[in-house]
């Protein structure tokens, strides 16, 4: 999913209180939060240039997990970078002009390997959940803001493309933060650094249109479940939480619940045939809570997506939620246990190409594992070296997250 942005990007000076919370973060993680080359903010250190600062968390992480989390992340920007090249093509061009291979230009002149606003979504999701060790909404939203206003986890350094829904609900946030400020006698210098739980509980984030049924939040999905895979009712809970952020329509609330559910399936090490079962839904009913799945993500779930025709049959790779998932599950039933061909095909299915298959990657990343993934791909993927780091994190802080509740 992605537009030009309409507005261009406004720049402030870097505040004292921002350089006072770039000194207090924990200094192993440091290299998660936003940096800046100048004080004025005008260029922020893009996810390469701060590679060589990271370093491993303070534990051993098991293989296996690792292997799958660590898929699951490279498997959607592989996704992302390979369908940005024709994002918005219909399905009529790439019958002519197939994607084969990662490719540089096309419809946002990237090169090969860089990951449009998906990915850089998703590293901000994940950068929140590493730095709070928890699912804080407002966190996610600042990193948001700061990915739409500076660029921040951007493979160009700039947030160069952008969702109509997603837009609009940065600039709901931006004017509540103003209105809260004002309210509460926070400085707007202080508004990003907030992390008192009270205060927070009378900020409402959920800053996405009723009527957003658009893909822009299971795009970015893949952090969420990966963080809290070892407790499926709260990765499920929290899928959901992190889609109202921009999204507020049940329907994209729920398919990102039923999505979230298969890649903790998928981590948990459960079967291809369960993870595409119809009964996956009935089976982990208790992964849902109270709340069952809307009546269309259900049909998705009951496995609307086996159409052996594929695209002849109404598969369709557009904005729409529903459709999305549909498509994206498609993609997985039809791979033929092979990463690059799924992602072909998500692809080749032609318009929102870049997202069917980003949100391919992340469940098929996940279930086939990063040591599956081809290697003529993995190693043309920008910043990669910054992503795996960051899985360590996810999985380091997810399980420290659920010890500490347990
Ligand atoms: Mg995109």
């Amino acid at each position: 999913m992605g537009s030009k942005p309409s507005s261009t990007a406004k720049v402030s000076p870097l505040s004292p209180s921002e350089k006072r919370g770039a000194q207090n973060i924990n200094p192993e993680k440091q290299w998660i939060n936003p940096q800046y080359h100048d004080d004025k903010r005008t260029k922020i250190k893009r996810p390469h240039e701060v590679e060589n600062e990271m370093c491993n968390p303070p534990m051993m992480i098991a293989r296996e997990v690792m292997n799958r989390v660590h898929g699951s992340m490279i498997g959607m920007a592989l996704g992302d970078t390979l369908g940005a090249s024709v994002e918005f093509r219909p399905r009529k061009y790439l019958l002519k002009n197939p994607v084969t291979d990662l490719q540089s230009g096309g419809t946002w002149g990237l090169q090969k390997g860089q990951f449009t606003d998906d990915t850089s979504m998703a590293l901000c999701l994940a950068s929140s959940l590493v730095t709070k060790s928890s699912f804080v909404a407002y966190d996610q939203l600042v990193r948001y803001k700061l990915w739409y206003r500076h660029g921040y986890m951007s493979s160009t350094g700039e947030c160069f493309d952008i969702g109509k829904a997603t837009r609009n609900a940065l600039e709901e946030f931006e004017r509540r933060q103003q209105k809260f400020a004002k309210e509460h006698n926070i400085s707007l210098d202080e508004i990003d650094h907030i992390d008192d739980p009270r205060l927070l509980k009378n900020f409402n984030t959920n800053c996405g249109g009723k009527q957003e049924a658009g893909n822009g939040a299971l795009m970015r999905l893949a952090p969420v479940p990966l963080f809290f895979h070892r407790d499926p009712e709260k990765a499920v809970h929290y899928s959901g939480e992190s889609c109202g952020t921009t999204h507020g329509h049940e329907k994209a609330y729920d398919a990102c619940r039923y999505y979230g559910a298969l890649i903790v399936a998928a981590l948990h090490g459960e079967s291809k045939e369960a993870l595409m079962s119809p009964e996956f839904y009935d089976k982990h009913r208790h992964w849902f809570g109270k709340k069952p799945l809307h009546d269309d993500v259900e049909a998705v779930a009951k496995g609307s997506y086996r159409k052996k025709e594929g695209y002849d049959d109404g598969i369709r790779g557009k904005g729409y939620i529903v459709t999305t998932l549909e498509a994206a599950l498609w993609a997985f039933w039809a791979d033929e246990n092979s990463f690059e061909k799924g992602a072909l095909l998500a692809v080749n299915l032609g318009d929102d190409t870049d997202t069917t298959a980003t949100i391919y990657g992340q469940l098929a990343g996940a279930f086939y594992g990063y040591n599956a993934l081809p290697k003529k791909w993995i190693h043309q993927i920008y910043a990669r070296r910054f992503i795996e780091y960051l899985s360590k994190w996810i999985v380091y802080e997810g399980d420290s997250f659920s010890k500490s509740k347990s």
